[in-house]
């Protein structure tokens, strides 16, 4: 990383979503994109989930994201979000599952932004693969 991509991070990482405003972003996205339905009980920030962006525990309606997305542009955080938010209403990555993300415009463009960090790391590839086995992303 070039020093000043490192100090882009920095900044970009100063503005990043508290917990609670991470809670208040995955309302509105529910609303937004899930009519509602998605209703997490907790988001939080976790710094010991390095192998994949995000995960839920649908019985508990919890949902952390890794704190390796801070300083990720908004709509790949809101992606990540999203994503989890659908898992607390379809498990897997099945076809009902991708409808459901059908009407947030930037999953493409999310998905490829995340694939591309992974691929640059040469690590392998998370966040809702299609290949990917874990039902959680
Ligand atoms: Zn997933």
């Amino acid at each position: 990383m070039t020093v000043m991509l490192r100090k882009l991070a920095a900044q970009e990482s100063r503005r990043m979503l508290g917990d609670a405003e991470l809670g208040e972003r995955a309302t509105l996205l529910s609303e937004q994109y899930l009519e509602g339905r998605a209703r997490p009980a907790g988001v939080r920030w976790v710094t010991n989930q390095n192998s994949r962006w995000g995960s839920c525990t649908p019985a508990e309606g919890s949902i952390r994201l890794s704190h390796r997305l801070q300083g990720m542009p908004d709509y790949v955080v809101d992606y990540v979000l999203l994503h989890e938010l659908a898992h607390l209403l379809v498990p897997g990555h099945g076809e009902r599952f991708w409808k459901l993300l059908e009407s947030y415009p930037r999953t493409e463009r999310a998905r490829g932004y995340l694939e591309g960090v992974a691929a640059a790391e040469r690590l392998p590839r998370r966040a809702g693969a299609a290949e990917d086995p874990a039902p959680s992303v």
